[in-house]
């Protein structure tokens, strides 16, 4: 096999003393490996107390009161320009809620000459894009990369006058690719080669390019720059500007006023006269004082932490560092290879790492299986999460970059689109072509060992995979009899939703909402948000047992005696109040639900060693809808029932090559509990036929199929450990072509008048699928 050597060596800008110091900054990762700074990057911990110390130690006041606190606030204007190397005779500064707001700013207050044009470079943000529909002109034309660079030739000098605007990216937040600033000066003194009578104004879109490169207003001067100030240090969200130099000053106007940017104004006649300097025009309202003066501390803190040495600014030795990280990232994908010598990422870059002028820490690529077809990056995405890794995928809110890189036309675009590709889905695969890709972009704090655990994790989900091994498989290929007949083999709920499962073999009762006490009961943290198994894998330590006749429910967990809950005091839903239940996406309003007292609250925090934990139970009639089917759930995520079928985990157990997280190769029940079913049943050798079910019958229960379980971050958690690994999803993306779904929702149908009618669901019965 022929292997072309690669630079894999990486040099660290910082010293070791330094390295130690961010490590302990940043503790709070504990083992997660984070590569989204272009999303946003982390603050410092001694940041965030020194903004503590800051804000408790000064009286800050509306500055429109106060002023003190607007010296401040100049103070900490003249601090982001020293930062950015300009001064105040030079650029304003005017607070945004953000880089976004800052380039709607400039699109609603651009004075355009009537013949003038509004010129964005095609690989840009979509806040960018946005600002189309707004700009006072009609003529709008995108630029290409080419076109753009093409003009750092220069041509002479401009004598036109038609006030037009130019926006491109310092950076793209894609690929990170940095945009020769050169182009500034030319394009504001020679014009834009192809428009003969316009006079272009240049916007910098520099949001990704400042959070890790020195921006230089000296040496080039841009008429409006937007930023958001997150990308920088983290800390505050909200918070950006827009800086205007005072050339480009005349031409910003402003139809609305409000609070602050007035000499005058009179309520009973429509008069007012704006304030004469541009940023208190500018700034309506009371700006974020507190998040203003918070920049100090941020700006301190990577000068603190990134010291700049001899003539090196530190945000300079930060271009450099996250540069070196980039490029040891990028080198070492690109030398991946599978068994077959074909390579393992596509990579998406225009330029090859070279240089830190022309380069920024981003690293941007899709995985490739071995014969050529992509991984989806959405499985790439969980098989990440698996590896407590966060990456992001998907088309970064910068659709022109990803269709030139990608290489997916206006055709295909639209055509993802039909089939039901929005942006930031997990449809990552359409017709093998991919709508998206994976980006990792590194910040100050990154380390080698982030870069080599991703690599790693490449690697060992998509290089080595193994053809299935005839080794003994004892548990998982017991041998089963004639089935003529499939059955229900077993019938699980999770009174506690992500808790473990209670496994009966016997029967339960129906009811309306589905098994009767299947996710009844929730774990709320102490600020009422709904404690997940994928957030917290230990919670499936935690057993529920439920006895009908005594109405109690018995917890038990490894560590702990166990507890017996007697559910008839909690029947009496005086205590009851409507809560509202929220979980990472969904919040659900007024939901009925009882608080189960402390000491089952207690016994709760102890198993899972966190404080505050409470036992919240629905009450009553409560009814909860899922969206699509408008039948009534309990709380669970998605549907009344979810069937596994026991033989379709075997077929996938027998493909899978490898368990190598584990010691010991998982029994079928292990597997199956993975799956977390409420209707367990086996077919024999038919495995998979119920994805081609849409009606059910067991044991004389009529049921529908609402269609297939996709939620499968989950069934890398083994049950019985609460320990993650990547089997058996990676072999189920691999079979299903990407495709994650495994296991079908069920629905009954309502014969069930009100809540408390009941109807016993036997194990043993037989099953029948139909395909209608
Ligand atoms: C992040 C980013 C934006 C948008 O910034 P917000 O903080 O989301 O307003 C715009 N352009 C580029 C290049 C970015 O990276």
């Amino acid at each position: 096999m022929v292997q072309k050597t690669f630079q894999m060596e990486f040099h660290s800008e910082y010293s070791q003393t330094e390295e130690a110091a961010l490590n302990a900054e940043f503790s709070r990762l504990n083992g997660k490996c984070y590569l989204d700074h272009a999303g946003s990057t982390l603050y410092a911990k001694s940041q965030i107390t020194a903004v503590q110390e800051f804000l408790t130690g000064n009286l800050l006041c509306n500055p429109h009161t106060s002023r003190s606190t607007g010296d401040l606030i100049d103070q900490v204007r003249y601090r982001i320009l020293k930062h950015f190397n300009t001064r105040s005779s030079e650029y304003s500064v005017i607070f945004t809620a953000g880089a976004t707001a800052s380039l709607k700013l400039v699109a609603e207050s651009f004075c355009f000459d009537p013949s003038g044009v509004f010129v964005y470079h095609h690989d840009s943000h979509t806040s960018v894009l946005g600002m189309r529909d707004i700009v006072g002109t009609k003529r709008v034309d995108p630029i290409e990369r080419e076109q753009l660079l093409a003009n750092l030739l220069g041509q002479g000098r401009t004598t036109n006058q038609n006030a037009s605007l130019l926006v491109f990216p310092a950076q793209c937040n894609f690929n990170g690719i940095k945009y020769p600033l050169e182009l500034v000066g030319k394009i504001k003194q020679d014009g834009l080669a192809g428009y003969d009578q316009e006079r272009f104004y240049v916007c910098l879109d520099a949001a990704s390019y400042v959070s890790s490169s020195f921006l230089d207003l000296t040496k080039y001067q841009p008429d409006f720059v937007c930023l958001s100030f997150y990308k920088l240090f983290g800390f505050p969200t909200g918070l950006g500007a827009l800086l205007v130099h005072r050339e480009a000053a005349e031409l910003l106007h402003k139809r609305y006023y409000g609070g602050g940017t007035v000499k005058i104004a009179m309520a009973g006649r429509n008069f007012h006269v704006k304030r004469d300097s541009l940023v208190d025009r500018f700034e309506d309202g009371t700006i974020p004082f507190t998040s203003i003066v918070s920049l100090l501390q941020g700006f301190d803190s990577i000068e603190r932490l990134v010291p700049s040495v001899r003539e090196k600014r530190s945000i300079e030795r930060i271009s450099e560092q996250t540069f070196y990280l980039g490029r040891y990232c990028y080198d070492r994908l690109r030398s991946l290879r599978h068994v077959n010598g074909s390579e393992v990422v596509e990579l998406y870059h225009d330029s090859a790492f070279e240089d830190v002028a022309q380069q920024g820490g981003i690293v941007n690529f899709n995985v490739l299986h071995d014969d050529g077809s992509y991984v989806g990056f959405a499985e790439v995405a969980y098989m990440a999460s698996v590896h407590n890794i966060v990456l992001r995928t998907g088309c970064f809110c910068n659709p022109g970059a990803c269709q030139r890189l990608i290489g997916l036309t206006d055709e295909d675009v639209l055509r993802h689109f039909d089939a039901g590709h929005v942006c930031g889905d997990a449809n990552d695969l359409i017709d093998g072509q991919p709508t998206g890709s994976v980006r990792l972009s590194f910040g100050y704090m990154t380390r080698k060992e982030d870069v080599d655990r991703l690599v790693e994790m490449i690697e060992k989900c998509y290089v080595k995979i193994l053809v299935p091994s005839n080794i003994s498989r004892k548990q998982i290929t017991s041998s089963y009899k004639n089935y003529d007949q499939a059955v229900l083999k077993m019938i699980c709920l999770f009174p506690i939703k992500s808790c473990g499962a209670f496994k009966i073999t016997t029967g339960w009762p129906l009811c309306r909402k589905g098994l009767k006490h299947d996710r009844e009961f929730v774990i709320v943290d102490e600020n009422g948000v709904v404690l997940t198994q994928k957030k917290l894998t230990e919670m499936c330590l935690i057993c529920p047992k439920i006895n009908l006749e005594t109405n109690e429910l018995t917890l038990s967990h490894p560590s702990l005696s166990n507890f017996v809950l007697d559910m008839n005091s909690l029947e009496n839903t005086t205590g009851s109040q409507p809560i509202v239940l929220c979980e990472t996406k969904v919040c659900m309003d007024d939901v009925q639900a009882v608080d189960c007292g402390d000491e089952v609250a207690d016994w709760i925090s102890i198993a899972l060693q966190i404080s505050g934990l409470r036992l919240l139970k629905q009450s009553g009639d409560e009814v909860r809808t899922f969206q699509q089917t408008s039948k009534e759930i309990a709380l669970s995520n998605q549907a009344q029932f979810l069937l596994i079928n026991q033989s379709s985990v075997r077929w996938l157990a027998e493909k899978v090559p490898e368990w190598d997280d584990l010691q010991v190769e998982p029994t079928l029940e292990s597997l199956v509990d993975r799956f977390r079913g409420n209707l367990i049943i086996e077919t024999g050798p038919r495995a998979m036929e119920e994805i081609q079910w849409n009606r059910v019958t067991i044991g004389g229960h009529e049921f529908t199929v609402d269609g297939p379980c996709s939620r499968c971050q989950m069934i890398c958690i083994d049950q019985t450990s609460g320990i993650k690994t990547t089997e058996p999803l990676r072999t189920i993306a691999r079979e299903f072509k990407g495709k994650m779904r495994f296991g079908v929702y069920l629905s009954h149908d309502s014969s069930y008048k009100v809540s408390s009618d009941e109807k016993l669901l036997y194990c043993g019965s037989a099953v029948q699928g139909k395909v209608e």
